[in-house]
């Protein structure tokens, strides 16, 4: 990547311009090359979503699923969104993107909960692009509108990023967000550029502890303070937590002993087809202690 590129420039003794040249080229070159196929991808159907399970640790229930997006591109092969999400969202496609997501989920959603899936929550992420937007609460009361999809189950997770722009126009969109009835968490709570002071001043209900702290949580004891810390914090501020990224049983006994008691991880299940969510959610997972699944 481009601090890569800068970091072998500076390094490389002779040639160093040119190599950072070249390497400057290349970024740029898979950039363009990303836009170019990344605009028609919504109208060639290369877009699907996959859900993560969302589980209850006391009961082993399934209370959620994240909506997470997959491109599968003829060109490129399957692209991480961390990849392609930025792009979209300098090139002016991220809007489309998100607005056939949040349908999609919604319509997904709402299929659940007429299989019985009763009380099923579906998470979908939104772009900080999104809050750009004057509309985005009346996107998404059409959206309900259109599929029936109950505001309730609707979660919106939104990053600290958003709170770079004007905050009470931040505020204000996300009170008309909570006025349809959605339930709105931040997501990777923790590594963002803001002050815990918004905390209290936005309508959220739930935070999501960023799975960097999760991973080493039972070795590192800062990544144990920080966590600790979190969940605290949230009890105080009467906030529902869950943690991210959670891959062991030992991860999961940790989080219980503070308090934690929602987690999304790989330990139970990655993020999986729409078709594999019933099985599920009517079978549970396994969380007493000892009892690795
Ligand atoms: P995120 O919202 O924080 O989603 C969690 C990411 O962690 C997902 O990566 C998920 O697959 C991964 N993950 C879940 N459990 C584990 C685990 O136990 N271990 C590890 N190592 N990873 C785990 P994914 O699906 O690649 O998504 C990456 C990011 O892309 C998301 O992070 C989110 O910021 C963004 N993204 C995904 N879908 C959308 C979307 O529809 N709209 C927008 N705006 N952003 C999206
Ligand atoms: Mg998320
Ligand atoms: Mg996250
Ligand atoms: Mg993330």
């Amino acid at each position: 990547d481009a601090d890569t590129a800068m970091y072998h420039a500076k390094n490389s003794g002779r040639n160093n311009f040119q190599f950072f040249t070249e390497q400057m080229n290349a970024i740029v070159q898979r950039q363009m090359r990303l836009i170019s196929v990344l605009s028609g991808a919504l109208e060639r159907g290369q877009f699907l979503l996959k859900y993560q399970p969302q589980i209850a640790l006391r009961t082993g229930k399934m209370i959620g699923v994240e909506a997470l997006l997959r491109w599968q591109s003829p060109e490129l092969g399957d692209i991480s969104p961390n990849e392609f999400i930025p792009v979209a969202e300098s090139a002016g496609l991220i809007i489309a993107i998100s607005d056939w997501v949040l349908m999609e989920a919604c319509l997904q959603g709402k299929q659940w909960l007429d299989q019985g899936l009763t009380g099923l929550r579906v998470a979908v992420n939104l772009s900080a692009v999104q809050f750009q937007q004057p509309h985005l609460a009346e996107k998404v009361r059409q959206a309900l509108a259109a599929t029936g999809f109950p505001a309730e189950l609707l979660e919106l997770e939104i990053t600290e990023s958003i709170m770079m722009s004007d905050k009470n126009a931040i505020i204000t969109l996300l009170d008309e967000l909570k006025a349809l009835g959605t339930q709105i968490s931040i997501d990777d709570f923790g590594t963002g550029y803001s002050s815990l002071s918004y905390l209290k001043r936005l309508p959220i209900d739930r935070v999501k502890i960023d799975q960097s702290f999760v991973r080493d949580v039972v070795i590192d004891p800062n990544d144990a303070a920080i966590v600790t810390a979190i969940i605290a914090m949230t009890h105080g501020l009467n906030l529902e937590v869950i943690a991210e990224g959670v891959e062991t049983q030992a991860q999961l006994e940790f989080l219980l002993s503070k308090g934690c008691y929602y987690a999304q991880g790989y330990h139970f299940s990655k993020p999986v087809g729409e078709q594999t969510i019933p099985a599920l959610w009517h079978s549970g997972f396994a969380v007493s202690r000892g009892e690795d699944c």
